[in-house]
């Protein structure tokens, strides 16, 4: 039960994944199983209504067939049979007939009548004393949702592009793709039940300058579309119907924002210098090209990390090495003299184009991704590695490889890229012969091999993001269990340490670009255990900026050796916060 802040209103709380305050009309998409009502038909509209039945099972019969093929290779035919259960409830004649004995005698809609006679199969089987039937009524289920949704036309994702007015978007899910299409002088802001803070929907939402807040568990069935709400990406609130004081609360807290906005943009040009002296490399995390004007506004020195797959994510046909090459030289003359580096795809997980016919996996994120992806879909990797060594006679490029988990498929990959630099130069196209490349540390078997990696590439650089979720075992992606990813783990911070340790005994540079890197009050720690580059989602540069000016280089070592000895996470992210809180204290007052 959401609980009330003043009286009238109803405050819903989740992770927040993306700051700002927003507030606005919400827009609850994707709710098809609760959008039943009856309607009555005229004589004369009844036989289009039974045809739209028809045409509905005809296509909820293909959506099945589409999911068992998948299933079917993913998993083997027999875990794809389960799903002939599904298609006999469609096959059966005497449920059908009385739907339309329904709808012909009650002159309803397809929708209700449809409903009425499922739901009423499904509750006798389930309260039948035999697993097997019981197993049915779930069956029953599952069609009739998707008969549903079919007859309300709600099959596709929710149109986010199209919207008629600004709005707050409520969703059960968001997927990254949905998020990249979002039109944001539309989308004042929005809030899912599931996600966490480093899903691929939270990236894309900082990236956009979107509010955001996840993990609301159910809070979208107790919504309603039209309501008046408030969402607060500071704390992770939703707040329905706010009344006056609480909107005139939230009025404070946006004016304290925008002045540390201020005071951050006075450090923008300013270099990133510890008050010792030390230097630390800054850069930013992009997704799309038109992400470079935020790069400079930021005061980066460059990309630290461009994740590729997000230009073509939202598109239906695949990019040939030509367009590539217009968007990475786009990116790549803006930001020269600094730096880009551009990871090559990390496809799969939770982010597929939706034109590739790629077979659905039981887990995803150990599946088919990023660099095992690449290896096998040579034609796409190909037109990628050559768009990019094309990009780097334009300026300033490095490349990285995401995923790499042993030394099999660095080694098949540099081999590629010599392949093609050998084309190119027989083709006369000129490129950068020394461009650097390196490898992403974001699996724990890509620590323990460090050493040998190490000795093949320019740099490495840490995706937190996922070497937490691998390392710890906890999705990144589910609220549930969001309470275990750990950043200060002590597990994850000697997996760190393993790391930087490797690339000095090699000559090698390390740097961050996974979400801690953007995270101000881990700052101190991530400098301490010896990394070079921090990379961080243009908005989040500034406080990152504005902490490193207020450390001395010697207490973050300090705190590093802390952090190594200690046996408990919570203990070692309190040092950090006090520490963080200690050196700059304007950064966490005004957060409400
Ligand atoms: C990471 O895993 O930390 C990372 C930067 O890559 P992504 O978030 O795109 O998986
Ligand atoms: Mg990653």
């Amino acid at each position: 039960m959401p609980e009330p802040l003043h009286k009238g209103e109803r405050i819903f709380r989740g992770i927040p994944v993306s700051v700002g305050v927003c507030r606005g009309k919400i827009l609850v998409l994707g709710r098809a199983q609760h959008a039943i009502t009856k309607c009555p038909l005229s004589d004369s509209e009844l036989p289009e209504e039974v045809n739209r039945l028809e045409r509905a099972l005809v296509q909820t019969r293909h959506d099945i067939l589409d999911v068992q093929h998948r299933v079917g290779e993913a998993m083997g035919a027999a875990e794809g049979s389960i799903f002939d259960a599904h298609l006999l409830v469609l096959e059966d004649r005497t449920l059908i007939d009385e739907v339309v004995r329904i709808i012909n005698g009650e002159k309803v809609n397809a929708e209700y009548a449809f409903h009425q006679v499922a739901e009423r199969y499904a509750s006798t089987l389930a309260a039948i004393e035999d697993d097997y039937l019981r197993e049915r009524a779930g069956d029953m289920r599952d069609v009739t949702g998707r008969v549903l949704n079919n007859l309300l036309g709600q099959q596709g994702g929710p149109d986010v592009r199209n919207l008629k007015e600004p709005c707050i978007i409520i969703r059960h899910d968001l997927t990254p793709s949905n998020t990249a299409q979002m039109d944001r002088s539309k989308v004042l802001g929005f809030a899912t039940d599931i996600g966490s803070k480093t899903s691929h929907t939270a990236i894309m939402a900082r990236s956009l300058r979107i509010p955001a807040v996840v993990g609301l568990k159910n809070a979208s069935e107790e919504m309603e579309s039209g309501q008046y709400a408030l969402l607060d990406g500071f704390n992770g609130i939703v707040i329905i119907n706010p009344t006056d004081q609480t909107l005139f609360e939230y009025g404070q807290l946006i004016r304290k924002q925008v002045t540390l906005e201020e005071k951050l943009r006075d450090i923008i040009s300013k270099p990133a210098v510890t008050l010792d002296g030390h230097r630390v490399l800054l850069s930013a995390n992009i997704e799309q090209a038109a992400d470079t004007q935020a790069v400079l506004e930021s005061g980066a020195e460059g990309v630290g990390l461009f994740r590729t797959e997000y230009l073509y994510i939202s598109r239906d046909h695949l990019p040939s090495e030509e367009e590539q090459y217009q968007a990475y030289r786009q990116v790549v003359t803006a930001l020269k003299p600094h730096s880009v580096l551009i990871r090559t795809f990390d496809l799969g997980g939770d982010k597929f184009l939706s034109h590739l016919q790629v077979p659905t996996e039981m887990n995803p994120f150990l599946g088919w991704r990023a660099i095992r992806f690449c290896l096998q879909e040579r034609d796409i990797f190909r037109n990628q590695l050559r768009a990019i060594l094309r990009a780097s006679a334009e300026g300033n490029v490095k490349m990285m490889y995401p995923m790499i988990s042993g030394l099999d498929e660095l080694n098949q990959a540099n081999a590629l890229v010599e392949e093609y630099k050998a084309e190119l130069r027989k083709e006369g196209v000129p490129f950068d012969e020394n461009m650097e490349i390196g490898a992403m540390i974001e699996i724990p078997s890509a620590v323990m091999i460090a050493d040998a990696l190490a000795k093949r590439v320019k740099f490495f650089s840490i995706g937190t993001n996922d070497l937490i979720q691998y390392s710890l075992a906890v999705d990144r992606m589910n609220e549930k269990i969001a309470h275990l990813y750990e950043p200060t783990h002590p597990a994850i911070l000697r997996l760190i340490k393993a790391t930087v340790e490797a690339a000095r005994r090699n000559n090698i540079w390390v740097g961050v670009c996974g979400e801690m890197a953007g995270e101000p009050v881990l700052t101190a720690l991530l400098l301490g255990l010896g990394v070079n580059e921090l990379s961080a989602a243009p908005p989040l540069v500034p406080q990152v900026k504005f902490m490193v000016r207020r450390l001395k280089a010697t207490e973050t070592v300090a705190l590093a050796e802390f952090a190594l000895g200690c046996e408990s996470g919570s203990e070692i992210l309190a040092r950090c916060q006090d520490l963080a809180r200690q050196s700059a204290p304007s950064l966490f007052e005004d957060k409400g």
